[in-house]
């Protein structure tokens, strides 16, 4: 789905489909060389469903072969608000332990849901767990989230698009941007 099918209902575009190749090319080529001498251990965990398009994206760009693995959460909160409140949905096929574990996520708002997950995949014995984000809302942080990898920092504008959604919608949407007022009220 391109910006024109939008219509009015994109208020904004924040980043374009070249600008998010781009950033995400370089992100793989450092985490690549990051991981130099350990790559037969690096797993790439995405979290369902936002993250798909990124993890997708970001795959191919690596210079190498890496598998990969999903989890699904659900976090209880209202709206467009995340309660830090965490239910596995799809745990892991994996066993972690010893593994380079790198978490691709879409987006850290509040950092609530990234913090568990972190803290949760902690405990199984992984040799490390490294956090890449495509996008990151440092004035909504309310939890600090060692976050080694960002894409872009954002205002904490609710944005959509490239796997992000508003109420299932618009995940589909090639570039990154805002909605327009109407869409919410
Ligand atoms: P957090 O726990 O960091 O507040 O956010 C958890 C989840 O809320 C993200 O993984 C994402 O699914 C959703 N989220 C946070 N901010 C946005 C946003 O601006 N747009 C959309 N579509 N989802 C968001």
């Amino acid at each position: 789905m391109d910006a024109e099918h939008m219509g009015a209902d994109l208020e904004n575009i924040l980043f374009t489909e070249e600008q998010i190749q781009q950033r995400l090319a370089e992100l793989a080529q450092e985490v690549w060389a990051d991981y130099e001498g350990e790559h037969d251990k690096l797993l790439l965990v995405g979290v369902l469903k936002g993250a798909v398009l990124v993890m997708a994206d970001f795959m191919r760009a690596l210079p190498g072969s890496a598998p990969v693995d999903f989890l699904a959460v659900s976090s209880y909160g209202s709206g467009t608000k995340s309660s830090g409140v965490v239910r596995i949905l799809k745990d892991l096929d994996t066993d972690i332990s010893g593994r380079h574990v790198l978490i691709v996520e879409d987006i850290i708002d509040s950092g609530l849901t990234l913090n568990w997950i972190r803290t949760n995949l902690e405990s199984r014995g992984p040799a490390s767990v490294e956090i890449c984000t495509l996008l990151r809302k440092p004035e909504a942080a309310k939890v600090h989230v060692e976050t080694k990898y960002v894409g872009f920092d954002i205002p904490p504008a609710f944005v959509v698009g490239y796997g992000l959604d508003y109420d299932e919608q618009y995940r589909n949407l090639r570039v990154i941007g805002t909605l327009a007022e109407h869409v919410y009220s």
